[in-house]
């Protein structure tokens, strides 16, 4: 039978007694296993904490990675809302001068047609392309249409004769002067103040050399006193054309140009058109 125990002998040093313990080689068998499991659990754990803390570490700079692109997103985002926001106001703008340029219309009694332009609307409605597009296009009716009646003076000087009753500088006696006389220097450009068609350019009694247009809306302008006219009848003129020069002919006493604006055959005050009030 084999010895069932181990004998260990701790052997003493300077006089001191020899120690011996007795094991159970059982005892001792488990003790050895128990230490073995203990250290190989340790170890696993050691190893899993590792490979955790590593994973761990990877999610941190793939979030930090999220976060930064977050932040670029929502600085981008905040310059769409208000670049949104400022052709929201442009749009506006642009609606607000579309309306001025109506209520003028209508007042010159062109325009009696009703617009889509302003009005309540909700947010999203104008960042509609289509209604930016309807706005573009009225911008450029409004356009057609200004250009077609005659506004601004036909040349830059001092009015020296106005609409209405006067005394005739030739006879001393009161008659109606039908336009107004504007003072400029010989040979100054005269331009056509709406787009039209000329249906008289020669001389004219009284008048000198004179260039009549004929506009639409019943609109017809006449130009008169030139030193040198520069269109012939029929030729259709823009806004801004040089119709003629400053002079003095017909019944003139200096050069300056004599400026007329009739309506369905009724002569009209230039100056309401040459100073447009809007
Ligand atoms: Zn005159």
């Amino acid at each position: 039978m084999r010895d069932k125990y181990i004998n260990i002998i701790l052997v003493g040093y300077g006089g001191k007694k020899a120690k011996s313990f007795r094991i159970n080689k059982r005892t001792l068998k488990f003790f050895l296993i128990g230490c073995t499991a203990t250290l190989t659990g340790l170890l696993i754990f050691a190893v899993a904490t590792f490979y955790q803390n590593l994973s761990l570490k990877t999610e941190v700079s793939k979030l930090r990675e999220e976060k930064r692109k977050l932040t670029v997103l929502l600085a981008k985002e905040k310059r769409r809302t208000s670049y949104l926001e400022q052709f929201r106001e442009k749009v506006e703008e642009l609606e607000g001068k579309l309306i001025t340029i109506d209520k003028f219309l209508r007042k010159k009694g062109i325009r009696k047609v009703p617009s889509g332009v302003g009005g309540a609307r909700s947010r999203i409605d104008i960042f509609d392309v289509e209604y930016v597009s309807f706005l573009q296009d009225e911008a450029e009716k409004a356009y057609k249409y200004l250009s077609r009646i005659p506004l601004g003076p036909p040349v830059w000087g001092r009015i020296t004769s106005r609409f209405g009753y006067r005394r005739d500088p030739f006879t001393g006696r009161y008659e109606f002067h039908d336009g107004v006389d504007i003072k400029a220097p010989w040979g100054t450009p005269v331009r056509a103040t709406a787009e039209g068609k000329v249906i008289y350019a020669g001389w004219k009694a009284g008048y000198g050399k004179t260039v009549i247009i004929r506009h639409a809306y019943g609109f017809r302008t006449l130009y008169s006193h030139l030193s040198k006219i520069k269109v012939r009848a029929g030729r259709w003129v823009k806004p801004g054309d040089i119709i003629g020069y400053v002079g003095s002919t017909g019944r003139s006493t200096g050069p300056h140009v004599h400026y007329e604006v009739w309506r369905h055959s009724r002569k009209q005050n230039p100056l309401k058109y040459m100073y447009v009030r809007w």
